[in-house]
């Protein structure tokens, strides 16, 4: 029997005594088949998944769907009303620090109810993020490194034609779930707390391939023909200032080609910020005021081009 309904994961209380919760919409199917969690939000300013997955939760036929579709518009609710990628409780970056922990802080909390009670009780999960409030992004698959044989085909799936074999942190949400043994993928499309109908429309048609490849839909996932994959790291601020990037993302670049400058309050240059290596600007901080550390674009370098 097919149903839609729309609940709650309660995590803990705020001070006033409500709940501080996951919401969810689950969609069950008529027919058997896998059930498969998409998420957005665990950062707070990354809400350019939030509305295609609500729309998908809406506009699903559970005549024509296989199994079941968690659907979780937000994991990290304090984070969003925020619209940070921290929330104000403990000011921890909720992807950073999965498994999380039930007696730790509130993003510790949530990541280990999330973790435990929604990703550990579906067949795969897909994590949605949409590139931050201050940074432009290239649309791409992270599929981790060292868990190809779990989530590989579940990453060409979605139909990128980039893939990135994750940075050199951890404690994500996607990593949890692998060694879980979920099959787990992040997808980044958006960027600058936007959620324009372009990427609206990148997430909903990512979401729907991997549907299709895990059989709850009719059809076949879109496939790209060509594909690169990736990895690589952030390159940071030395200085305070204010960023003026030269460069586009999704730009390919050459090892010591001007990325952007650091300018002073008077105007004055005070860094030319340069490519470290040879590679695809993935992500790429906007003009904006950047303090010592802060992360100014994320570089990809090629390690393969492979055919379907
Ligand atoms: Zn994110």
């Amino acid at each position: 029997m097919g149903e839609r309904s729309y609940g709650e994961v309660v995590v803990t209380q705020r001070v006033d005594g409500s709940n501080i919760s996951i919401p969810v919409i689950l969609v069950r199917g008529k027919k058997p088949g896998q059930i498969l969690c998409v998420n957005e939000c665990i950062h707070g300013d990354e809400y350019a998944g939030m509305h295609p997955i609500i729309r998908i939760a809406h506009e699903l036929n559970t005549n024509e769907l296989c199994g079941t579709l968690v659907a979780i518009p937000v994991v990290n609710v304090p984070a969003l009303e925020d619209l940070s990628r921290i929330n104000h409780y403990d000011h921890l970056n909720m992807n950073r620090i999965f498994p999380g922990n039930p007696e730790g802080s509130l993003s510790q909390q949530i990541a280990h109810v999330f973790l435990n009670e929604v990703v550990k009780k579906c067949a795969a999960m897909v994590d949605l993020h949409g590139g931050g409030g201050y940074a432009s992004i290239k649309n791409m698959v992270i599929a981790q490194k060292g868990f190809e044989k779990l989530a590989w085909d579940l990453a060409l799936s979605t139909g990128f034609d980039l893939v990135w074999k994750g940075g050199s942190w951890g404690g994500t949400g996607r990593i949890s779930a692998l060694e879980a043994g979920i099959p787990a993928i992040s997808v980044e499309a958006g960027g600058g707390m936007l959620s324009k109908e372009e990427n609206v429309a990148v997430h909903m048609g990512v979401t729907k391939n991997v549907m299709r490849y895990l059989k709850m839909l009719p059809g076949q996932p879109d496939i790209a023909k060509h594909y690169r994959i990736m990895a690589g790291d952030e390159t940071h601020a030395k200085n305070s200032g204010f960023f003026h990037p030269v460069t586009k993302s999704g730009q390919d670049v050459k090892k010591g080609e001007l990325v952007g400058i650091i300018t002073d309050l008077h105007g004055r240059t005070i860094d030319n910020v340069k490519a470290p290596t040879d590679g695809v600007l993935t992500q790429l901080r906007y003009p904006c005021p950047v303090s010592p550390g802060e992360t100014l674009f994320i570089l990809g370098n090629i390690l393969e081009v492979r055919e379907n």
